[in-house]
């Protein structure tokens, strides 16, 4: 369960950080002038007004001059202002690109779902990759989303460093007068004693940060699962179609449960996440704090001792000890920074490993050409199919041809890979063995989006869009209305198309707006249908969309489809015989295979065959239309 920490370079991790951070800038391309910006002002303007102050403080124990103290007090006041407003202005921009960027992430995996390969989209190794992911990011922002701060927190850090020595450095330049009783603190000895003692605390304070934080990455794959239970069980309340078993079958009681089990060790208070946060967690993070308050103790004595020998003025204290502060913190927060960029590293792993599947299938580069004449033929040629991870063929040797502006019927039992058989004509996967042939070329060897565009498809488990009625239809947010009307008639939608409220513009659902309404299965349907007609593409298929639906009213929309189809060739699958009998041909497969092809007329003459015996079978459930 625990995940432990791989060691990776630093190198690595700056390679890695670096990665991201190039996506980020691609995106939101101010986002690092606005970080830089801020990061430079709100590291160094702290040391303008600390220096200043001691100014002021040496000129109230010195000389006294009003005029000098007069003109270093509005200068003081002036320069606080000016530099308070800056910053803060410089913080909005940075908060503002931060949360813009923040917004787009969402944009970085979509891009990549939506051009995966079909066969990755569909497989179960890229839905973990994606959904861990997810979870790593809305558990505590890890992975992409954490090193959008990285950047301006380690930039910030250094330039702090910087300053600091810059003040600095005259606490050590500057002697006790000789003579006097501290002499002694001259000695290089102090000096090379508070620079190991800084450097040994500035190490071990964030290490001891680090290895508490490590622990994020040991219960990562716990806190994951947590966080599908968390998202299962919260979301399984507020979806609709789940609201009747969970009533019926009193599940609430499961949901809550699962909430408040004291013995849940994923979310519980007695997880083991939990309890090593109140345990070696939290002790590491204590102890990180402890040594950093007594490098500052140490260092506070030095000042003082040295001021209080006579080395420099009362004035000058505040400055050494804001400044040697400011280092510290300066070098311990760009190591803690450099740890957690360290520890998200192991979650961005995962992130690149998703964003990195590469696209494997062959893109080719002939074009389909929109032919007036539609004349678009395509062959199977001895194709076989077995799906990633399988090692049972789903389609056996399967020849076949389409026949311009025909109507070809795919029937058989559940099971017996008609689905398959389209996916493969849809090129969504390539064949195992054997080739498809569109106008006798490899389909393989066309641009997909072009052999794409030459078929609309209503598939049994189709989506509409929580969008407006015209853009469900037209894909797109911008249409020809009329023609969006012909294709909703032409679909049986006309009557439903007159009740709603706003027309095209009405909304279906109420997802995305509270007026949507709710449209049945049967209304969805033609509204998918309406879709496939919108497309015109030559191909025109329909893979059982109407399984929902009893069997004589899908044979009622097959038919009357068949009318709308004109002069494209359509294909039409079914489990349900009776819905094909009008077509030209007939495929009937069974177990991945076509064993037999033809009209109805000769399939149901062979009283041997499947087909006959499949009719029969079935007669019962459609006596309107039994031969
Ligand atoms: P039909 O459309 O005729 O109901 P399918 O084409 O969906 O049949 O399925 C044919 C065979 O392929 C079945 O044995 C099914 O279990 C298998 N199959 C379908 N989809 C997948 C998949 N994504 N991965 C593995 N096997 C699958």
């Amino acid at each position: 369960m625990a995940n432990k920490e791989e060691k990776l370079s630093y190198r690595e991790v700056i390679r890695m950080n670096n990665r991201a951070w190039k996506i980020w800038h691609k995106m939101c391309p101010k986002l690092f002038l606005a970080t830089t910006l801020h990061s430079a002002f709100a590291a160094l303007s702290p040391y303008l007004t600390i220096w200043l102050s001691a100014q002021i403080i040496n000129e109230l124990a010195g000389k006294r001059n009003p005029d000098t103290l007069m003109k270093l007090v509005l200068i003081q006041l002036i320069s606080a202002a000016v530099l308070a407003l800056l910053t803060g202005i410089l913080q909005h921009w940075k908060i503002y690109e931060e949360d813009t960027a923040s917004q787009m992430e969402n944009k970085i995996y979509i891009d990549k779902m939506l051009t995966l390969d079909y066969i990755d989209m569909d497989s179960q190794h890229s839905f973990d990759l994606y959904s861990q992911m997810r979870q790593n990011r809305d558990w505590a922002g890890w992975g992409i989303h954490k090193t959008i701060r990285f950047f301006g927190e380690s930039l910030k850090a250094i330039l702090q460093i910087v300053g600091a020595i810059g003040l600095s450095v005259s606490l050590f330049t500057t002697k006790v007068p000789a003579g006097e009783k501290l002499v002694v603190l001259n000695n290089p000895l102090f000096i090379i004693a508070i620079f190991a003692l800084m450097l040994f605390v500035a190490l071990i304070s964030p290490f001891c940060v680090s290895k508490g934080k490590a622990y994020w990455t040991n219960y990562a794959s716990e806190a994951r699962l947590g966080n599908r239970y968390f998202s299962f069980y919260g979301g399984m309340s507020s979806e609709r179609k789940r609201a009747v078993d969970l009533r019926i079958y009193s599940q609430q009681e499961n949901v809550c449960n699962f909430y408040l089990d004291e013995n849940n060790n994923t979310l519980s208070s007695n997880s083991s996440m939990c309890k090593s946060a109140r345990g070696p967690m939290g002790l590491w993070i204590a102890l990180s704090q402890v040594t950093s308050v007594v490098l500052i103790g140490v260092v506070y004595l030095f000042v003082c001792l040295k001021a209080w020998a006579g080395a420099f003025g009362v004035g000058s204290v505040t400055q050494y000890v804001g400044a040697i502060t400011s280092l510290f913190l300066g070098v311990s927060q760009l190591l803690q920074t450099v740890g957690m960029m360290k520890v998200n590293c192991e979650f961005l792993k995962t992130s690149y490993e998703f964003l990195d599947i590469p696209n494997k299938m062959y893109q080719g580069s002939l074009t389909t050409e929109k032919r007036a004449d539609r004349k678009y033929e395509i062959e199977f040629k001895d194709v076989s199919f077995c799906y990633p991870g399988s090692d049972t063929y789903a389609l056996h040797h399967v020849n076949m041809k389409f026949r311009i502006g025909r109507r070809l019927a795919v029937v058989g039992m559940n099971g017996s890979g008609k689905t398959t058989f389209i996916k493969l004509l849809c090129r969504l996967y390539d064949p195992t063995e054997g080739q498809i042939l569109l106008n006798g070329i490899d389909i393989r060897k066309y641009k997909y989006d072009d052999y794409m565009d030459i078929f609309s498809i209503v598939f049994q488990d189709f989506q509409l869009f929580s969008m407006p009625l015209g853009e469900n239809v037209a894909c797109s947010s911008k249409y020809d209305a009329q023609r969006v009307i012909k294709c909703l008639n032409d679909a049986g939608f006309s009557e439903r198309l007159k009740e709603m409220p706003d027309g095209l513009e009405t909304y279906l659902y109420k997802e995305l707006n509270e007026k949507g309404v709710e449209i049945s299965g049967g209304e969805a349907q033609k509204i998918a249908i309406a879709r496939a007609l919108f497309k015109d593409a030559p191909f025109i298929i329909l893979d059982e969309p109407t399984a929902a639906l009893d069997p004589i009213a899908e044979a009622e929309i097959y038919s009357k489809f068949n009318d709308i189809a004109g002069d494209k060739t359509a294909i039409y699958i079914s489990h349900r015989l009776s819905s094909c009998k009008f077509c030209d041909e007939i495929a009937v497969f069974d177990n991945g295979a076509v064993i037999q092809q033809g009209t109805h007329e000769d399939l149901i003459a062979d009283k041997d065959g499947k087909y006959y015996e499949l009719w029969n079978a079935q007669a019962q459930y459609y006596t309107e239309n039994k031969e």
